[in-house]
C-alpha cells in the first residue's frame, strides 16, 4: 500500500457523528472512523488506513484500543492522542504494541515491519491515557468513554451525546465472533464488557469493521447475543474433543478460532490463548477435569 493514494473514504452522517467508512467495507486491514464536530471543538477516533493520505481536520484523536488497524498513520497526525491508560504503552511504543501479540522473535520482527511499512505506525510518546467515564466536551456534544475490556486491556467504547451514537469498536459483531487471544485479552472481561454494552441504550452502534452502523437497542441486542453466542459455540466444540481425555498440545490439532485455511505466525500463539481460556472456564464450571496432569476431559453430567 506504501507508495499509493487511496481515494478517500466515504463519510456517512448518523446526527453529528459522521463514520469515514474504511474500504473493503471496514475488513481488517482497513476499518471504520468517526469523525464527531462540536461547537468548539472535532475529534478522530480510530484512525483507519483510508485516512492515512486524508487525514481530517480535527483538534484531537480518540484511539478505542491499541492495535495497528486503529491506530494508522498517528505520525501524520499533530494533534494529541488519547487512549485508555491500560493500552497507553502500545501506542507509545511500536515495539509495546508488537510485544501484545505475543510472537516468537522473527515472527515479531516481521510485524514490527509489517506495522511500520504498511499501517504507518510510529511511536506516540506524548500519547495521554485516559480512563472509564472520561468526558470529553467538545461544546453542545460530549463524548463518554466506556471501558469494554476483554480484547485487550483498554479496549474502550464511546458514547456520543446528546446524538446517542455508541461506538463498540472491536465488540464488532461479526460471524468471526469476539476476539481474546492477545496477550492482554480476557475472555470473562470480555464476556462482562458484552453485558455492559447491551445495557446502554443508544439510537446507534457503531462497530469498527464489516458490521458497520446497527440502528435501535433491540437490533442491536439480538446481534451482540448471536455474537455472544460463537464464545458458547467454542465451549461446545471442546466439550465435544474432550469426550476421549486430550492434552492441550492434542487440542491444538483443532482449531477453536481460526479456519483450517488460514495461515499466519499469529494463529497458533492466538489458538493457544483460546484454548487455554475455555479449559480453564469450563474447569472453574466444573465441566471438564484434569484426569491426569496436563490432560483434561468432560466431565459427564
Ligand atoms: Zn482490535
Amino acid at each position: 500500500m506504501t507508495g499509493t493514494t487511496s481515494p478517500p473514504p466515504v463519510e456517512v452522517a448518523y446526527g453529528a457523528v459522521s463514520v469515514l467508512e474504511g474500504a473493503g467495507r471496514g475488513a481488517y486491514p482497513y476499518a471504520h472512523s468517526l469523525l464527531v464536530r462540536g461547537a468548539d471543538a472535532t475529534l478522530v477516533v480510530d484512525p483507519s488506513l483510508s485516512l492515512l493520505d486524508h487525514v481530517p481536520a480535527a483538534d484531537l484523536v480518540l484511539v478505542s484500543h491499541g492495535h495497528e488497524d486503529h491506530a494508522a498513520g498517528l505520525g501524520g497526525y499533530d494533534m494529541p492522542v488519547h487512549v485508555h491508560e491500560e493500552d497507553l504503552a502500545a501506542v507509545r511504543s511500536r515495539a509495546a504494541m508488537v510485544a501484545g501479540f505475543g510472537l516468537a522473535a522473527p515472527d515479531a520482527a516481521d510485524l514490527d515491519r509489517r506495522l511500520r511499512d504498511t499501517f504507518r505506525i510510529v511511536d506516540r510518546p506524548d500519547a495521554q491515557g485516559f480512563a472509564e467515564g472520561t468526558v470529553f466536551d467538545l461544546g453542545g456534544r460530549t463524548v463518554t468513554v466506556v471501558h469494554l475490556p476483554g480484547h485487550t486491556a483498554g479496549h474502550c467504547g464511546f458514547l456520543v451525546e446528546p446524538d446517542g451514537f455508541l461506538y463498540v469498536a472491536d465488540i464488532d459483531l461479526t460471524s468471526f465472533g469476539p476476539f481474546y487471544g492477545d496477550t492482554g485479552s480476557d475472555l470473562a472481561q470480555f464476556e462482562a464488557s458484552l453485558r455492559r454494552c447491551r445495557g446502554i441504550e443508544a439510537r446507534w452502534y457503531g462497530t469498527a469493521h464489516q458490521k458497520g452502523v446497527i440502528e435501535g437497542a433491540e437490533e442491536f441486542r439480538g446481534r451482540l447475543d448471536a455474537y455472544a453466542g460463537v464464545v458458547e459455540r467454542r465451549d461446545a466444540t471442546l466439550l465435544s474433543l474432550l469426550a476421549e481425555p486430550r492434552t492441550v498440545a492434542e487440542l491444538l490439532g483443532h482449531r477453536l478460532v481460526y479456519r483450517p485455511h488460514v495461515e499466519g505466525a499469529h494463529v497458533q500463539p492466538v489458538e493457544r490463548r483460546t484454548l487455554v481460556q475455555h479449559l480453564a472456564r469450563l474447569s472453574a464450571r466444573g465441566r471438564i477435569e484434569e484426569v491426569a496432569p496436563g490432560r483434561f476431559r468432560a466431565v459427564v453430567a
